[in-house]
């Protein structure tokens, strides 16, 4: 039984208007309310409040769902699972893009700050 994923025209593997590449079938369950988003721009276009991070004590419940398969994974599953799905074997963007990747701090947060993605916070902080 696969949770429903909210989204801006989101397809069948949870693909987006904003992320629509093959690999980009990952969902992300927000933490303010619950509910899978396609992905982090979707939830802030549709739901009307601030996004809130995953706290990394809940790394164990599930958050992250393969649009292939419906699979849920916890973060620390999706940490393990070397970008594909250990359900289905469905490959995932290794590179999530920063607006998803600031969803999950702390340990996660280390790894992906290794990636490159054209910085979206540093200009506007002081
Ligand atoms: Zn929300
Ligand atoms: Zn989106
Ligand atoms: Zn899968």
């Amino acid at each position: 039984m696969r949770p429903p994923v909210q989204g801006l025209d989101p397809d069948a593997e949870t693909r987006c208007v904003h992320w629509h590449s093959p690999l980009d079938i990952i969902a992300l369950k927000m933490w303010c309310c619950g509910t899978y988003y396609a992905c982090r721009d979707c939830h802030d276009a549709l739901a009307g409040h601030p996004a809130k991070v995953v706290p990394k004590a809940q790394f164990g419940q599930p958050a992250v769902l393969c649009g292939a398969c419906g699979t849920e994974l916890s973060v620390h599953a999706y940490l393990a699972c070397d970008s594909r799905c250990p359900a289905c074997g469905a490959g995932f963007n290794p590179r999530l893009p920063q607006a998803q990747a600031s969803l999950f701090r702390g340990r996660l947060g280390c790894v992906l700050a290794t990636m490159t993605w054209p910085g979206r916070s540093q200009a506007s902080t002081r």
